[in-house]
């Protein structure tokens, strides 16, 4: 039998409820318009008639009429399972009164945030911290800010008596579990709630007050809420609700380190500052940035170190082709620090940036004074980031340059770094996108954003009433799992024929709005995907043959220089 949800979505056309909100405009098979959920000039809001999906490349959100009706009128899918089921003329059956739990997690989350607000407003150490640190009040109620007592049960018993359920509680990571029963996680802490960019509440970062936190010393500095199914650290930013319309508006995001640097960054009228704060740099964070802006600046310590730790998150930003530029504080100053000091002086170091590879050359010139050193340095600096960098013309540009440093012709610079790509290149592969605490490598972006491009052409002819484009459709995915291998091919398609299905479809809609071309850009596309593989494969294998070495058993080490050698050649045919 057909569900009442089912039977609203065959009745009311997806076009209907949208536009009755909005004004859509034709955009090839699908509609379009400028994103009720985010501040935005040019379109970039998706309607599918056909799918009965939306999607906005925007800020990301996406879904069916239930969705769009929740989030556009901010309520729970119960409520707009009833809007919708009063517009089609559906009753509804008492088997959909059950919502999901996410409803009830997110209520969770909201009184939480309430609750550390709350307690902030009663605690004397915790106002006066935030004072010496700089944080106005303004910028406390901004962020949110909350403070957690010292108690093991405050929150916990708060919680209970307002209804919820402690189970609910421990899977937002807000209690533990013990022997004993639930205890609250964050204790004698001042509270910084993480949102999502449709201002939700997802989790939380937790600082120990000197002289109150009685854990600092077990857990350290700062504790974060645990992965859960609403707070997922491989894509959280800091600050990113409260920075999302500057950085649109400015089309540029700044990239700082800590919650206080965020704060303070805000405070100081610099509005589109988000902060990685504590967790590892992942490439969804750059899907993240990248929706955001093309655009982005990275605030850095000057010297040397303060390079190398960034490097990095900047190499894998410019190889999706992002535009990267950096300034460099005084020595031995935090953003947070120095906006407390001298805020005018933070300001005018912003207005220093540079590109990042002008960066690199500069220090390269400040840093050594004969050309012979520079040439070195050069090496060591720049060719790795230039040879990560997507963008050719920047890349060309940045070569010319060092042909003045060095004072020679600008052809000479190129065969260099041709002759170092050459000799590097395999070696080079091999050290990037390494993943250093598990022993499995994480698929390179490259490669998995050529990989996602034909999974979308696949989804999008999959239902296709033409043979040929169904036939298309069902080639890719045969040919896609003979050259990933089974288990990346296992790993993709559940990402991109699910979780990540209407983003890619969309995408590809727009991409190939004249569906002729794809049989022939299918093939082009397997070409560069099979280059890819044998990248990351020859960096898995250059890894094996280390771990060889490093056991010295020969017998491996040969093997796995053979496995080097073959794919070596795989790489060096056109
Ligand atoms: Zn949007």
């Amino acid at each position: 039998m057909e569900s009442s949800v089912e039977m609203i979505k065959n009745r009311l056309s997806i076009a209907e409820v949208i536009g009755s909100y909005l004004k859509l405009e034709k955009a090839g098979v699908n509609l379009k318009a400028r994103c009720p959920f985010h501040n935005e000039r040019t379109p970039s809001f998706f309607v599918s008639p056909e799918r009965g999906t939306f999607h906005c490349f925007g800020c990301g959100k996406g879904g069916d009429i239930f969705t769009f009706v929740e989030e556009i009128e901010g309520v729970e899918f119960k409520e707009a399972l009833k809007v919708l089921a009063e517009r089609s003329g559906v009753s509804i059956s008492k088997e959909n009164g059950n919502y999901s739990g996410t409803g009830r997690l997110r209520a969770v989350l909201l009184e939480a945030v309430d609750f550390y607000k709350r307690n902030l407003n009663t605690s004397a150490e915790a106002n006066k911290y935030l004072e010496d640190r700089g944080v106005k009040q303004t910028s406390i109620d901004k962020f949110q800010l909350g403070f957690s007592g010292v108690g093991w049960r405050e929150l916990s018993e708060h919680l209970i008596r307002k209804g919820f359920s402690s189970v609910d509680a421990e899977r937002v990571g807000l209690v533990v579990k013990s022997s004993k029963g639930y205890y609250d996680r964050f204790r004698g802490r001042i509270i910084f709630p993480f949102f999502d960019l449709g201002g939700r509440p997802i989790g939380f970062s937790a600082r120990v007050l000197p002289g109150v936190t009685e854990d600092s010393d077990k857990y350290g500095k700062y504790i974060n809420s645990p992965e859960t199914s609403l707070f997922h650290k491989s894509k959280v930013f800091y600050g990113i609700k409260e920075a999302n319309i500057a950085i649109r508006s400015l089309d540029k995001t700044i990239l700082v380190e800590g919650q206080l640097d965020v704060i303070l960054a805000h405070q100081a009228g610099v509005e589109n500052a988000i902060g990685v704060s504590g967790t590892a740099f992942t490439t969804d964070h750059i899907s993240v940035l990248k929706r955001l802006s093309d655009n982005l600046l990275v605030v850095l310590d000057a010297d040397e170190a303060g390079f190398r730790a960034s490097e990095k998150v900047v190499r894998m930003v410019l190889s999706v082709g992002m535009n990267v530029s950096v300034v460099a504080l005084p020595k031995g100053q935090d953003p947070a620090e120095l906006i407390r000091v001298d805020c005018e002086l933070f300001k005018s170091t912003l207005n220093k940036e540079l590109p990042f590879l002008d960066y690199a050359l500069a220090l390269v010139r400040d840093g050594y004074k004969d050309n012979s050193k520079r040439e070195n340095a050069i090496r060591s600096y720049l060719y790795p980031v230039l040879a990560d960098t997507y963008n050719e013309i920047e890349k060309d540009r940045s070569l010319q340059d060092i042909a003045n440093l060095l004072g020679v012709a600008p052809d000479a610079s190129r065969r260099d770094f041709e002759k170092w790509l050459s000799l590097h290149k395999n070696a080079e592969l091999a050290t990037r996108f390494v993943v250093p605490t598990s022993g499995q490598k994480s698929i390179p972006p490259p490669l998995e954003m050529v990989a996602g491009r034909l999974f979308g052409i696949a989804s999008m002819l999959e239902q296709s009433k033409d043979e040929n484009e169904s036939a298309l459709s069902a080639k890719i995915l045969q040919d896609l799992n003979s050259v990933l291998g089974q288990n990346t091919f296992s790993a993709l398609s559940e990402k991109y024929k699910n979780e990540k299905r209407e983003d890619i479809v969309f995408e590809v809609e727009t991409q190939y709005p004249d569906r002729f071309v794809l049989p022939n850009e299918t093939k082009v596309l397997l070409e560069r995907l099979r280059r890819e593989v044998h990248k990351f494969q020859f960096s898995q294998a250059i890894d094996e043959l280390r771990m060889a070495e490093a056991d010295d058993d020969e017998e491996r080490v040969a093997k796995s220089l053979l496995k080097c050698q073959e794919i070596s050649k795989k790489l060096s045919q056109p």
